[in-house]
């Protein structure tokens, strides 16, 4: 959600970073979807070159790289995420292939048209998603990919209690069709879009946070601020079941676009 003075919902970031070390993924998603959407994705050899924006601790990353052959860099600017980052690349024996650097996705210091894919899952919000698109198309080579997931609204309307949580969260939630208007509109094939199916919030993202509450309530005893955070975290989990009819995740994957005519403003 907006970065602005480094807080989510009002919470500094180094804070929910650090409960997030302790779950599988920080954000919707499940090695299924991400297989499904690289399956998409038709280009790769093994000297691709893969980034992964926003990667955090690369439960999606590791998922890619025994998937598809390349070298993938991936960016967080949270450096205890791309600490275990690299420490679960290790683990599974793909460090050579597979490297976490700590950096920001607003800055990014490939050379132009070098990438053969650029993935980010729930994490391109924090550019946001217009901004993302057209910064990063500049990196990827011409019919290199770009592979999103992004929050989108599944109906034009929506109770005022749901729409009011999103506007503070992040205005650039969208239909998918406005989606992938503003795909095709920055000089992108949209390829594929799908929904994310509910166990990659249940399961994937809310249910594993028990877990990281516990050991978070325990480095933190007592403090109000982190009980803050948790009761954040629950209404959250409570907003999802009450209007998943109205909103998810959906993966975007989109062809960077060779121009024949100037993409228009
Ligand atoms: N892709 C991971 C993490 C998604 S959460 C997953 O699906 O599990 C969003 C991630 O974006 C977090 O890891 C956060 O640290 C990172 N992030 C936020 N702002 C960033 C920025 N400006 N540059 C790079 N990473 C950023």
């Amino acid at each position: 959600m907006n970065n602005d003075n480094n807080t989510i919902l009002g919470f500094d970031v180094n804070l929910i970073c650090d409960f997030f070390l302790n779950t599988e993924r920080q954000g919707p998603g499940s090695p299924e979807v991400t297989l499904k959407a690289l399956s998409f994705i038709d280009n790769l050899t093994d000297k691709s070159l893969i980034a992964d924006l926003g990667c955090g601790t690369g439960g999606q990353t590791m998922i890619l790289a025994q998937h598809a052959p390349g070298k993938i860099t991936g960016i967080d600017f949270f450096p205890g995420f791309i600490e275990r980052f690299n420490k679960n690349a290790e683990k599974l024996n793909l460090q050579n292939r597979v490297k976490g650097i700590v950096g920001s996705m607003d800055d990014l210091s490939f050379e132009k048209d070098s990438l053969d894919l650029i993935w980010s899952e729930g994490a391109i919000y924090n550019i946001g998603f217009e901004r993302g698109l057209k910064e990063w198309r500049n990196y990827l080579k011409p019919g290199g990919y770009l592979a999103v997931s992004e929050s989108v609204w599944f109906t034009d309307q929506r109770p005022a209690e749901i729409h009011d949580f999103w506007m503070s969260a992040y205005t650039e939630i969208d239909t998918v069709p406005n989606k992938v208007a503003q795909i095709q509109k920055a000089g992108y094939i949209p390829v594929a879009t799908f929904i994310l199916p509910e166990n990659c919030w249940i399961e994937h993202y809310f249910t594993p946070q028990a877990k990281a509450e516990e050991i978070f309530r325990r480095k933190h005893a007592g403090s109000r601020i982190v009980e803050e955070l948790i009761t954040s975290n629950h209404r959250e989990a409570e907003l999802y079941s009450k209007y998943k009819a109205y909103y998810g995740y959906a993966f975007f994957i989109c062809k960077k676009r060779i121009l024949t005519e100037k993409v228009s403003e």
